[in-house]
């Protein structure tokens, strides 16, 4: 089978990581990912939402509005709502899943203290019409970047995130780089690093010492993304109820919750894959623009509506819509090829948002088209073309019916 994705780390990587660390390593982490990206300040978090909700903390902040997209991952409302902040929706563009300058024009309000921007996948945002509507409309309001899905997202005029307020990412499985689970928190000013770093380090516990469990679920974790652990593994997910506690349970789509380690500070173990990893980032963004490249060649020929972009994405996934998921994802299941069907909702239609319920109508459409083709570093054309060869039998086949 032709795995979804690949554990965004290397076997190497993960072992040498596991060798002992002094102290400063996570600093050092810190250091070098704000400098990759182009911020003064980094911290590591145990989760991308574990650093959005220490900063909403750490600046003070309560009963304050913050802006995010209806169609995101759901844990960045949860953390938001769960700081004791009020949550406002923009909705996605009727031609694209991200949120369009109008849409964000009409949620923002005067009292819109934060906004989260988000271009998902790497694709990404019209930012000079984004910030227009943001300095119109809730002038002085913090803005963070989401590049949990984005790492690198750009335009022509560079970084999306340069010159933003925050940036955060997601270092989970799946995501561009991955220290099993991990969040960064990059920050432009220095007396908000110091709030957020303050009640990080008051209120966070101490990484767990880290002995060999993590590096046995590395292992177990590198081990399922290949065979013959992938086809059991596929199976268990979607025929059976065992596997929700990593999968479901991860993005806590029942109702707003965090994690129990989410105030837990990470290892340094992690810190140090986090500082391997980095150095394969660039080389991996450009593989998976190759794939991508070729994806939207093939699928251009034949008719498949792909996203567009003003500028190449950076593709955490190769997201593609189509009329029904779930059968898509069969389909290609049975020749050997596995989708994944990532962010199925929209969060307003979420259990603990019924105040919001109905605020991300386009969203809600999105949730229900989109699939993403495998585009792993390292898989090869032949394995796309397979991919594409499937997608376009099945679409066929549908038709027909
Ligand atoms: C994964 C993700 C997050 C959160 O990251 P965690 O590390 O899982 O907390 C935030 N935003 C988006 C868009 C994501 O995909």
């Amino acid at each position: 089978m032709i795995p979804r994705l690949r554990p965004p780390f290397s076997l190497s990587s993960l072992l040498r990581a596991a060798l002992p660390a002094d102290d400063a390593v996570e600093e050092r982490f810190e250091r070098a990912f704000a400098e990759a990206f182009g911020f003064s300040h980094g911290l590591f978090f145990p989760y991308g939402r574990s650093a959005l909700y220490a900063l909403l903390k750490g600046l003070g902040w309560a009963d304050r509005e913050v802006l995010c997209p209806a169609y995101t991952c759901s844990v960045v409302p949860h953390a938001i709502v769960l700081s004791g902040n009020r949550i406002r929706f923009a909705d996605s563009g009727i031609n694209h899943f991200n949120v369009s300058p109008d849409a964000l024009a009409t949620a923002l309000r005067p009292e819109t203290a934060m906004v989260v921007l988000t271009p998902l996948f790497g694709y990404p945002l019209d930012r000079a019409a984004c910030h227009a509507a943001i300095a119109a409309r809730a002038p002085g309001a913090f803005v963070l970047y989401d590049l949990a899905q984005g790492f690198g997202a750009q335009d022509a005029d560079g970084l999306q995130a340069a010159g933003a307020d925050a940036a955060l990412f997601s270092f989970g499985i799946g995501k561009m780089m991955s220290t099993f689970y991990g969040g960064m928190l990059l920050l432009k000013d220095k007396t908000v690093h110091e709030a957020v770093r303050d009640y990080r380090n008051r209120h966070f516990a101490p990484a767990l010492p880290q002995g060999a469990g993590l590096l046995l679920y590395g292992l177990a974790t590198w081990l399922a993304f290949r065979e013959p652990a992938l086809t059991v593994v596929d199976r268990l997910e979607h025929g059976t109820s065992l596997l929700d506690r990593f999968t479901k349970y991860y993005y806590a789509t029942d109702r707003p919750r965090l994690p129990e380690d989410a105030l837990v500070r990470p290892t340094r173990l992690q810190s140090r894959l986090g500082l391997r990893e980095l150095a394969h980032y660039q080389a991996r963004v450009e593989a998976r623009r190759a794939i991508a490249r070729h994806y939207e060649e093939r699928l251009g020929c034949e008719g498949v509506a792909v996203f567009g972009h003003s500028a190449t994405p950076t593709y955490s996934v190769f997201p593609l819509a189509v009329a029904d998921p779930h059968s898509a994802r069969r389909a290609l299941a049975a020749r050997g090829i596995q989708v994944g069907t990532l962010i199925d909702y929209a969060c307003p239609d979420l259990p603990g948002y019924e105040l919001h319920a109905g605020t991300g109508p386009r969203a809600r459409v999105w949730g229900r088209s989109m699939i993403n083709l495998p585009n792993w570093p390292g898989m090869s054309r032949p394995a796309a073309d397979r991919t594409v060869d499937a997608l376009l039998h099945w679409r066929d086949e549908a038709a027909r019916r």
